[in-house]
């Protein structure tokens, strides 16, 4: 930084700044910026300090982790201090960082040292220290400043992943890893915030570090905790020699250790194998924001030490960032199914995540003026693996423009058909009441057809929308009845296209009963709640006659969406609907022998990771034809698990609880295929 005429005031800013942006990361889990900001401008205070060692400070951010411990929290010394990574951020960065080591082995007396580097996923959560005396769990503790960190054992005792005792195990023994959030689960949380009107979360990352260190473990119970196991500290009474030695111990003692790991001779391969995660980060079910690199052998991390707050024998491979600034062009709104109205923004393109972006969800109208976005804003956007992007709030000089716009309005008249909107007293979301509108049936017939539903091939959003304009379709059920030449009339459609698309509305009448049920859109029947009810009652007649009583019955039905079911069921129009798509075909009841009495009755079954040729819907049905039971979270309960590609969280916990894992072909032989 030789062009700054001033080195010592820049530092001593710097560290302001960074102390400002850790207190709102670590302490209050609320950051105001991105992660690349952050490093940019640590970045800078290393080069200042590197050229000018007077100016280090005892407490400079470079010389401990960040992270005061909370007040709230009792405070934890550490055994062995917590070290943070330093970064690399590209295929030089890594080479010079092994370069270094040699050197600095060098001088230690080490010639030509053999590395071998084990490759971990940087899983972006909260680094913990589990304690276990005799085999015993006796506290946890989150990393706080790398010396001192707060007590969270009554929270990490929720987490099921974590063993509470572990047979084999040394008089002490702390574990290392690192707490975290599924993208599934994340997507899950928010969607269910959103619903109930609550703030959602800005990122897993944030949400996992702010439940751990809740004082309430019933809060924590609630949110669904992982972990990734990826280190031994403090320990007596077990010799281990190396990393990928502790991998494996802690996978044989019952910790959830990930299969991704792996260990490698040769600094190209290192370098394959970050480009390679980094490709496929949105592949994975949890969030990683880069790859640690660790040179394995226990020796060789002794001799080199560390710098500062950072090991000198690993790394962390940083990905580009997941959050980037835009400009919120306007907040537009959808209609859904039900005429719920869902916010959304209009941005200009920016690049995230390795992906433009246009557009972003808002969730709901609380949560879009709890974070006081307004049309014009520059807004931080965040696109983490697969989810949707969302936008996190106002770039926070955003907030000092005397030139804001006003917030943002709830529309008054339905945004498709111009129909009055209503608020009923205690929704979340603003309606509108016209059932006719068309905003409402394309969504409608959307889901009819989309892939979960009666997954018709060849009906995208727009055609869906064509046939609705031009008359062809009015609800679900017209759509068998459409001929080819109906068809041949649009744009877009010519004779190969006309006929394939009449065959997949016809292969759709073989749906099982499930699938119709959760297609015709009845509120509060999400898939797995259709294929409960189709279990519970069998027929569509069985269904309709029963009371909301019977209904609550169903596994998974609460008296409140019994009570909707019914109502729903009870209406005209869907009464209506059923006896025309019955008359059209389709299936209204339950195939096969009833469950108690197939090849897989009374075993409980989980998916996951990519199968080789079964989507994650197909085996579902034929589990359940089969009379076995489909859960999503891995349990006593659980007799198998069916584990395809990129499977995560869920294998390690049916490994842990000696579940059997099976993969598809053990499936298809389970079934008698
Ligand atoms: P770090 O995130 O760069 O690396 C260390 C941490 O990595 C460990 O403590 C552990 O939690 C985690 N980790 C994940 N997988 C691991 C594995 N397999 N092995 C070992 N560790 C693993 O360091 P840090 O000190 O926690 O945080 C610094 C980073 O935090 C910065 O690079 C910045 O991106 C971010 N930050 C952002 C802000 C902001 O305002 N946006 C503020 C402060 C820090």
């Amino acid at each position: 930084m030789s062009g700054r005429p001033d080195p010592d005031a820049r530092a001593a800013e710097l560290r302001e700044q960074l102390a400002y942006h850790s207190q709102r990361y670590y302490v209050e889990d609320d950051p105001e910026i991105g992660d690349e900001e952050y490093d940019t401008l640590y970045r800078e205070l290393v080069e200042i300090e590197a050229a000018h060692p007077e100016l280090v400070t005892t407490d400079s951010p470079t010389q401990r982790p960040g992270g005061a411990p909370v007040e709230r929290l009792e405070k934890v010394v550490h055994r062995q201090p917590m070290l943070s990574l330093a970064n690399v951020r590209s295929e030089e960065e890594l080479r010079a960082w092994v370069a270094r080591m040699r050197t600095h082995l060098a001088r230690e007396g080490i010639e030509n040292p053999r590395f071998r580097f084990v490759c971990e996923p940087k899983i972006d959560g909260l680094a913990v220290s589990l304690i276990y005396r005799d085999g015993v769990l006796e506290r946890g503790a989150t990393r706080g400043n790398g010396e001192i960190g707060e007590d969270v054992t009554h929270n990490l005792r929720t987490i099921a992943q974590i063993p509470r005792q572990i047979d084999g195990a040394p008089a002490l023994l702390e574990v290392r890893g690192e707490i975290y959030i599924s993208l599934p689960d994340f997507q899950a949380l928010n969607e269910r915030r959103a619903e109930q009107g609550l703030s959602t979360f800005m990122n897993p990352r944030n949400s996992a570090a702010g439940t751990i260190r809740q004082l309430d473990p019933a809060l924590s119970a609630q949110r669904p905790l992982s972990m990734w196991a990826y280190a031994i500290g403090a320990v007596e009474g077990l010799e281990l020699t190396d990393q990928w030695e502790v991998l494996a111990w802690l996978r044989e003692h019952g910790f959830p250790v990930s299969h991704e790991i792996v260990i490698l001779d040769e600094e190209e391969a290192v370098v394959t194998q970050c480009l390679e995660w980094q490709r496929r980060r949105g592949a994975l079910d949890f969030e990683i924001d880069g790859v640690v690199v660790k040179v394995s052998d226990f020796e060789l991390q002794r001799r080199l030490g560390a710098v500062g707050r950072d090991p000198r024998w690993a790394v962390a491979w940083k990905f580009p960032p997941t959050t980037a600034k835009t400009r919120l062009i306007a907040v537009h709104w959808n209609v859904g199914k039900f005429g719920d109205l869902h916010p959304f923004a209009e941005l200009e393109p920016v690049r995230v995540g390795g992906v433009t972006v246009r557009m972003a969800t808002l969730h709901n109208e609380e949560d879009l003026a709890r974070k006081d976005l307004r049309e014009g804003d520059e807004v931080i956007v965040l696109r983490a693996g697969d989810v949707i992007p969302q936008v996190v709030s106002p770039a926070p000089h955003a907030l000092e423009n005397p030139d804001r716009r006003p917030p943002v309005r709830v529309p008054s008249r339905c945004p498709i058909c111009a129909t009055p909107t209503v608020k009923p007293a205690g929704a979340v979301f603003t309606h509108c009441p016209n059932r006719e509108c068309p905003g409402r049936q394309w969504q409608l017939l959307r889901h009819f057809v989309s892939r979960g539903a009666m997954d018709i091939d060849g009906l995208g959003e727009k055609q869906v929308g064509v046939l609705l304009e031009r008359g062809l379709v009015r609800s679900a059920v017209d759509l068998y009845a459409l001929r080819e030449d109906q068809l041949l009339e649009l744009d877009g459609f010519a004779e190969i296209s006309a006929k394939r698309l009449l065959a997949a509305i016809e292969a759709s009448r073989r749906r099982p009963f499930a699938r119709v049920l959760f297609a015709i859109g009845i509120e509060e029947v999400g898939e797995v709640t259709a294929r409960n009810v189709a279990a519970q009652f069998r027929h569509i007649d069985a269904l309709l006659a029963a009371t909301p009583a019977e209904i609550e019955q169903t596994p998974g039905v609460g008296p409140k969406m019994a009570a909707t079911i019914a109502e729903q069921l009870a209406d005209p129009a869907h009464r209506e609907l059923i006896s025309r798509l019955r008359t059209a075909g389709l299936r209204f009841e339950e195939d096969g022998p009833p469950p108690a009495e197939g090849p897989l009755a009374g075993l409980g079954f989980v998916l996951t990771g990519t199968l080789p040729t079964l989507t994650r819907e197909a085996a579902t049905e034929l589990i359940q034809a089969a009379g076995g039971r489909v859960a999503s979270a891995v349990s006593r309960k659980t007799d198998y698990l069916v584990a395809g590609d990129s499977a995560g969280s869920k294998l390690a916990k049916a490994e842990r609880l000696g579940v059997t894992v099976i993969d598809e072909a053990g499936l298809l032989k389970l079934l008698g295929a």
